[in-house]
């Protein structure tokens, strides 16, 4: 069994994390901290190390961190010389390396860092937000008032003209009743 610095609890903390992927925050609950040796195989060799290996697989699948941690691996090649990380052996990440770097370029970690960038700009300009107690009490006025629902419309700014729409639904919410404007 070959060993690669300390996982005694910890997935081999790394000691020179690179400054454009960080090491993912990994749950206190993930496998590899639960049982750190099933990780630390650098092959098959034996029908132990095999039924770790095939543990070891089976925790990375179930990882909330898998995809994170297994970018990190491998864009850390000589801080993941050995053992299991996101399900890949050592030869397995040197396969996708070389994919990457045909696929994307040498520089393929800042390509992928900025894709995945991108994606989380779009995931968050997508992002719906949900009514504040703020918009449902106004919502309320405003169906009472006009008989309609106001249109709600998210992260939409509050212009002059809506902010004097709202002014008007509240002055006549307020009159009192029979009082024409
Ligand atoms: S994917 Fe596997 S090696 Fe990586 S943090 Fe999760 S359990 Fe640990």
């Amino acid at each position: 069994m070959a060993h690669n610095g300390t996982r005694a609890g910890i997935p081999n903390a790394p000691a020179a994390p690179t400054a454009t992927i960080p090491f993912p925050a990994i749950p206190t609950t993930a496998p590899c901290k639960q049982h750190p040796d099933w990780y630390t195989h650098e092959e098959s060799s034996s029908s132990q190390a095999r039924q770790d290996i095939a543990d070891a697989r089976l925790g990375c699948a179930a990882c909330p961190a898998a995809k994170k941690c297994l970018l990190w691996a491998l864009a850390n090649p000589d801080l993941t010389t050995v053992g299991i990380w996101a399900s890949t052996t050592p030869y397995q990440r040197t396969v996708l390396r070389n994919r990457l770097v045909n696929r994307l370029g040498r520089n393929w970690v800042d390509v992928v860092q900025l894709k995945e960038k991108a994606k989380a700009e779009r995931r968050a300009a997508d992002r719906v937000d949900p009514p504040s107690v703020h918009h449902q009490a106004l919502n309320d006025l405003h169906i009472q008032v006009t008989g309609r629902p106001l249109p709600w419309q998210p992260r939409r700014p509050v212009s002059a003209e809506l902010a004097q729409a709202h002014r008007e639904v509240l002055a006549q919410a307020l009159r009192p009743q029979g009082v024409a404007a």
